[in-house]
C-alpha cells in the first residue's frame, strides 16, 4: 500500500466541502467567503538532515504549506505551528523563530497558535524534532481552482528549474561529488524554498488547474492527471533545469529532475488562447515559466524527446517501499 493508497483507503472521507482530501488545499465556504487550508509536516531524519540549520528549517516548515496556497492561489492569511522538541534550545529556537517570522511578515501570514511538546527519547535515543504547519489563506470566489480542472488540449507548465533541490540531497548523501560552491546552490533550493505565492494569486483565471511539485515532476503531474481525468504529451528535453545541473551526467538529471521532489514550483494547466497572458505574467513578476507539454485526452503520460526515458521514474512516496501491516492488523 503506497502513501496515496493509504489515504484514499483510511481517510478521504465524504466531507460535503467544496474541495477536500485528494488537492493541495481544502477549500472551505463560509457564507460569501471561502478559505483555503493545508497541512505539513516535516520530520527530522525524514524530510531533513540531523543538524540541519535551524534558520532554514523555520523557513522551509512554513514556505511549504505557502506553497499549497499558492496551488490554489490562495493569499496567506495565517498559519498554526506545532512543534515536538527533543530539548529547548535557545540558539536553535532563536534562529528557528527568526527565519520562519521572517518569512511570515514577508508573506503577511500571521502565526496564530499551536502546539509544543517533548519529543521523547526512544530506546535511550534523542526524540525526533518535528515540525507541523497548519496554513490557511483567501481565495477568489470567482476564480477557485485546483488539481481538477484542466481540460483536453490545455498547455502544461511549470515555472522555474526543477531538480536542483534533489541534486543536494544526492550529494548530502554521499552519491556524488559537487564544488563547495555548486553544493552551496542547490543546498539552497533545498534549504530555503520560495513558495510561488504571487505567481499562485496572478494565475487566478489563467490556469485552470495547478499542482506544486513536492514529490516530483511526473508524481505530481500524475496528481494532475487523475484528478482532471486526463492524459498528457511532455516535452522531457523542455522540462526546464539549472546550468548546474545541464553538467550532470544524464542519469542523475533524469532522476533529479523528473522525479526529485522539494521544487516547491507551480505545475499548471491553462488554455492555449492564454499563452500571452501566461508570457506576460511571468515577464511581470520575473520568474520564468516554461511550456513543457500539453493535456489529452488519451490517458496516461507520453514523454517526448527523450528515448532513453526511465519509465520506472517515481516520486517521492512515504510508503512505497514500507513493510505492509503488522501481523494481525487486517488489510481493509
Ligand atoms: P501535498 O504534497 O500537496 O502537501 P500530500 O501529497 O501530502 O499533499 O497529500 C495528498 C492529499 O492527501 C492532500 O489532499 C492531503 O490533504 C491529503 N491527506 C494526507 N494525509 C491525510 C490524512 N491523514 N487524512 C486526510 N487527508 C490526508
Ligand atoms: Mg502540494
Amino acid at each position: 500500500m503506497n502513501e496515496f493508497e493509504l489515504i484514499a483507503r483510511y481517510f478521504d472521507w465524504p466531507s460535503g466541502e467544496r474541495q477536500g482530501v485528494g488537492d493541495d488545499c481544502a477549500l472551505i465556504d463560509l457564507g460569501e467567503r471561502t478559505i483555503a487550508i493545508t497541512s505539513d509536516l516535516l520530520i527530522e531524519d525524514r524530510h531533513f538532515f540531523p543538524g540541519t540549520d535551524p534558520a532554514s528549517l523555520g523557513h522551509k516548515a512554513l514556505a511549504v504549506s505557502l506553497s499549497d496556497l499558492a496551488a490554489a492561489g490562495a493569499r496567506p492569511r495565517c498559519f498554526v505551528l506545532s512543534l515536538a522538541l527533543a530539548c529547548a534550545d535557545p540558539d536553535w529556537l532563536r534562529s528557528f523563530s527568526a527565519a520562519m517570522q521572517a518569512l511570515a511578515q514577508r508573506q503577511a501570514c500571521a502565526l496564530v497558535g499551536g502546539d509544543t511538546t517533548r519529543s521523547p527519547d526512544i530506546g535511550g535515543a534523542r526524540g525526533a524534532t518535528t515540525i507541523g504547519v497548519t496554513a490557511i489563506g483567501e481565495v477568489d470566489r470567482r476564480f477557485l481552482r485546483g488539481r481538477a480542472g484542466a481540460g483536453a488540449g490545455d498547455d502544461l507548465w511549470v515555472c522555474g528549474e526543477l531538480g536542483d533541490a534533489a541534486l543536494a540531497v544526492a550529494h548530502r548523501r554521499g552519491e556524488l561529488e559537487l564544488s563547495p560552491a555548486d553544493a552551496r546552490d542547490c543546498g539552497r533550493r533545498l534549504d530555503w524554498p520560495e513558495a510561488r505565492v504571487e505567481l499562485g494569486i496572478g494565475l487566478r483565471g489563467i490556469a485552470t488547474a495547478a499542482i506544486d511539485v513536492s514529490d516530483g515532476l511526473i508524481a505530481d503531474l500524475g496528481h494532475l492527471l487523475a484528478r482532471s481525468g486526463l492524459g498528457a504529451v511532455l516535452n522531457a528535453p523542455d522540462v526546464p533545469r539549472s546550468t548546474l545541473m545541464r553538467r550532470m551526467p544524464a542519469r542523475l538529471q533524469q532522476r533529479c529532475v523528473f522525479a526529485g521532489g522539494d521544487d516547491y514550483e507551480l505545475l499548471f494547466a491553462a488554455r492555449a488562447s492564454d499563452r500571452p497572458a501566461v508570457m506576460a505574467l511571468a515577464q511581470s513578476l520575473c520568474i520564468a515559466i516554461t511550456l513543457i507539454g500539453s493535456f489529452t485526452y488519451d490517458l496516461g503520460l507520453k514523454v517526448l524527446g527523450a528515448p532513453d526515458f526511465d519509465a520506472t521514474l517515481r516520486g517521492y512516496d512515504h510508503f512505497a517501499d514500507a513493510a505492509g501491516p503488522p501481523s494481525g492488523e487486517p488489510t481493509r
